[in-house]
């Protein structure tokens, strides 16, 4: 007798859409993967330091649609409460991306752990943010997860920077027809 098959892939997380604070019905769309790989690294023991990376995706017109976050590499700094990004791998696998894609995937922003429940960006995380804003002329990810799942996430642009809200449930299911 044949056995029921499997699904062909186990169901996963939803993906997350949230409202970019900066512009009239623009969101950001983060696929289920991108939250996987950077909950790995999430501070789950009281030695456990931060970790962090860059976020990867495409830009259509506001929308930010984020598809591959990078994960902590040899040589980044990484201590209990910071983590500074040196290792070189980040940008090769944003150029690699980027290359592969034919300049689609491009850098969105940057994600980093902090050892709380409800993390909050803190002056530091404010001010190496207004430095990449600085350099660039588009909007900008940043999230911040926590020690469970809740994360903090922001959009920046020029001199600003605000946090994002949560998509309603109707806009939600407009952005899945339509991925
Ligand atoms: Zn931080």
């Amino acid at each position: 007798m044949a056995e029921i098959p499997e699904a062909p892939y186990p169901r996963g997380e939803a993906a997350v859409l949230l409202r970019n604070p900066l512009h009239v019905d623009a969101h950001v769309l983060i696929e289920p993967i991108v939250l996987d790989t950077i909950k790995r690294h999430r501070q789950r023991s009281f030695t456990s330091p931060e970790a962090g990376g860059i976020l990867l995706g495409y830009r259509r017109g506001f929308h930010l649609h984020l598809v591959h976050a990078t994960e902590p590499g040899k040589k980044d700094r990484m201590t209990r409460t910071s983590f500074r990004r040196e290792d070189g791998s980040h940008a090769a696998h944003a150029l690699a991306l980027w290359r592969r894609t034919d300049h689609e995937i491009d850098y969105l922003g940057e994600w980093h752990t902090h050892p709380e429940t409800s993390p909050q960006p803190s002056t530091i995380d404010r001010r190496a943010w207004q430095e990449i804003l600085r350099k660039r002329a588009e909007t900008f990810v940043f999230l911040i997860m926590g020690t469970e799942s809740t994360f903090w996430a922001g959009c920046g642009i020029g001199r600003e920077i605000r946090e994002t809200d949560e998509a309603t449930v109707e806009e939600t299911l407009m952005a899945e027809d339509h991925r």
